[in-house]
């Protein structure tokens, strides 16, 4: 049976979302036990594998997957500022449109097992760069795994299909001729920063292309690009996965997900508009107040004096990450956002927002 995910995006031009609040199923490697053959310890979980694809057919994905896309819509997906995904879906695929721009995943992952297939244009059109073009980006828009028509199509070595962009090429060059479907397996374990923004660890790629290892375990040396190899921005460990349009209709199709390291909470990307609903000053107190601000993607909550970065749990649900911070935004009968419900580890108190 597969995993549902709690996630659901209503088609509706207000782009109201209703997210679950839950704690994200997540595969983490136990540590080793010193006493072996311990029959206490927990069995490992059960899950049901995928089936393989063909090229009529894709696989059912694992019975423990967030799914992201499975031939039906594109609820997972947003364009990267949030609004409605603009590519088309058609038969059970997506194609990247033209001028629509990437898109991305409404849910932020960290260090996770991805699977994904595409399709590049057939019959090809263009060579170099220029043939069917596309890219899966981690860490939202940072670290690029090249898609490429590579099939008897030359362009620069680490710009070929599975190349991390710029960085290292493919092991091997194990494409499909245009028009056929392609897998990518790929391990992406998210980079680490201390609490002062300094790298405590590089993202690390895995990638199998068509089954075929082409990038093992390789650390990148910061976001991928074109001409130049930016040094690391500190960014949150979990940010949405997101597709490239890079003008070619590229079609994906039975894209899948999961979650690796410890349990931890789902968290989501909201659109900018909607975050911004949630700004303002917000009474907790006479005159002592409750500061809400948008920086990029997400909200600052500035408490007694001490600032926290939000974390989205839901559409209105909020929470920090190194203290025990839960925010709710809750709105008046006209639909405005009036007041917020906080809590440090325990109680719940209710402040009105006056600006
Ligand atoms: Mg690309």
């Amino acid at each position: 049976m597969r995993a549902k995910t709690n996630l659901f995006v209503s088609a509706s031009s207000s782009a109201t979302l209703i997210l679950g609040f839950t704690i994200g199923l997540c595969t983490a490697q136990p540590g080793l036990n010193p006493l072996m053959h311990d029959r206490t310890e927990p069995l490992p979980r059960v899950v049901t594998p995928p089936t393989p694809s063909t090229q009529e057919k894709p696989g059912q994905p694992p019975s423990d997957a967030i799914v992201l896309f499975d031939g039906g819509d594109l609820s997972q997906w947003v364009s990267m500022d949030g609004s409605p995904a603009r590519w088309l879906v058609k038969d059970g695929y997506i194609e990247c449109s033209r001028g629509a721009g990437n898109i991305r995943t409404l849910q932020n992952f960290g260090d996770c097992q991805l699977h994904i297939e595409w399709a590049t244009p057939a019959p090809p059109r263009g060579d170099g760069q220029g043939r069917g073009n596309s890219g899966v980006f981690f860490g939202l828009d940072r670290y690029e795994v090249q898609v490429l028509d590579s099939y008897e199509n030359k362009t620069y070595a680490d710009g070929s299909a599975a190349a991390i962009y710029g960085q290292y090429p493919p092991l091997v060059n194990a494409s499909l001729p245009p028009g056929q479907w392609q897998t990518y397996d790929i391990i992406y374990i998210a980079p680490r920063f201390d609490p002062g923004g300094k790298l405590v660890s590089p993202a690390y790629l895995t990638v199998f292309h068509n089954g075929v290892l082409v990038q093992y375990h390789v650390p990148l040396t910061g976001p991928t690009g074109w001409l130049e190899r930016r040094a690391y921005d500190p960014h949150p460990e979990k940010l949405p996965i997101s597709l490239q349009d890079h003008g070619n209709p590229v079609r994906y199709r039975n894209i899948w997900v999961r979650e690796l390291g410890p349990p931890s909470r789902k968290e989501f990307t909201l659109p900018r508009a909607l975050l911004d609903s949630y700004t303002g000053t917000y009474e907790r107190g006479r005159g002592d107040t409750i500061e809400v601000a948008r920086q990029g993607d997400q909200l600052v909550a500035t408490v007694a004096g001490v600032k926290f970065q939000l974390f989205a749990a839901s559409e209105t649900k909020f929470f920090a990450k190194t203290v025990d911070l839960q925010v709710e935004f809750l709105k008046d009968a006209q639909g405005r956002v009036d007041r917020l419900v906080y809590s440090v580890g325990e109680g719940a108190s209710t402040c009105r927002k006056i600006r």
